[in-house]
């Protein structure tokens, strides 16, 4: 009898899925606290980046008690450069909560862990898939990109209409190994451009293949993105140092530091140095300019820095991009 797509993904992912330092093969993780951080950073950021991240944080902070123990501002540093602020400070948070009501272990049960700070429902089946291998199905968008190519899917499409067809093929004994398997398939050979369909478990069920419309697959219906303009006040005084503030505890990038700046209704029209970022429902350009000393009063709350001292306070990546032109 010829093996199922599951199986077939599932010995293909035994020879050739990769290796992370928060994955293991053939069952659960035995660390749901790396399991969850990792799920984590790795929303918006990509493999790549996150393992250094990762593993310095799990140095850092080696269990739920470290983390719920430790300053938020060390909290912020330590992922500083991940950009996305709120995740941090949710997991702190989180981290508490797990303390106070879980003693300290993170629950197994997807209505449980979506109650936790910071857990919404695609990192709730991620930590039930990898921590508890449970046959949860986790939609991705290299999930996305495989399963539209699979079944021929030429319409635009959203995760939702995803889910049913990738559910269809969970593993319902080997839910961890098959959702790093359907990752790793879209991640290294399945890929945007040139999939490497000789190497695919699929390839004789795919209709993408057979049509060779591989690469006109997947059509993702994209929301467009708010504009916001700001002016960026870089503002020093004699001794070198700069002005900076830390942001308010609550909305965009709360608890962080800045430069001081402030929102216009559009850009000059001199076409000053400006740095761009992409927020999850905006994008903002920031004008820089270089204010005289005497503009430090407008900003009361703010203090002075010197750059050899930026180290020590947590900035956001907006505000790196703007460090790196100094
Ligand atoms: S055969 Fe090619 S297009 Fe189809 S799933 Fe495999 S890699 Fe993707």
């Amino acid at each position: 009898m010829p093996k199922n797509l599951t199986t077939q993904l599932l010995d293909w992912y035994a020879q050739n899925g990769r290796e992370m330092p928060w994955r293991v093969k053939g069952g659960a993780h035995p660390n749901a606290y790396a399991v969850w951080i990792s799920e984590i950073m790795l929303q918006q950021t990509t493999v790549a980046t996150v393992v250094d991240y990762f593993i310095r944080w799990m140095k850092k902070f080696p269990d739920i008690k470290a983390l719920a123990n430790a300053d938020l501002q060390e909290v912020l540093l330590a992922w500083q450069g991940l950009g996305y602020y709120t995740r941090a400070r949710k997991i702190h948070e989180c981290a508490k909560v797990l303390i106070e009501k879980y003693e300290g272990q993170i629950p197994n049960k997807r209505d449980d862990l979506l109650k936790l700070p910071g857990i919404g429902p695609y990192t709730a089946s991620s930590i039930c898939c990898f921590a508890f291998n449970q046959p949860e199905t986790v939609v991705d968008g290299n999930v996305m990109r495989v399963i539209a190519r699979l079944r021929g899917i030429t319409k635009e499409i959203t995760a939702p209409d995803i889910y049913p067809l990738a559910q269809e093929l969970t593993s319902p004994t080997q839910g961890a190994d098959y959702a790093s398997a359907i990752m790793d398939l879209g991640a290294t050979v399945c890929t945007p451009t040139n999939p490497k369909c000789a190497e695919c478990p699929w390839v004789a069920a795919c209709i993408a293949h057979k049509k060779g419309i591989q690469e006109q697959i997947p059509q993702i219906k994209k929301l467009t993105k708010k504009e916001k303009f700001g002016r960026l006040y870089l503002i020093q005084n004699d001794s070198g140092e700069y002005l900076i503030r830390k942001r308010p505890k609550q909305g965009l990038l709360a608890n962080l530091w800045e430069f001081p700046w402030e929102e216009i209704p559009e850009l000059s029209p001199k076409k000053l140095p400006h740095v761009v970022h992409v927020f999850t429902h905006f994008k903002l350009t920031l004008e820089l300019v270089h204010a005289p000393q005497e503009k430090a009063e407008d900003f009361p709350n703010a203090i002075w820095v010197h750059p050899k001292d930026f180290k020590n306070y947590p900035f956001p990546t907006l505000i790196q991009k703007v460090i790196k032109k100094l």
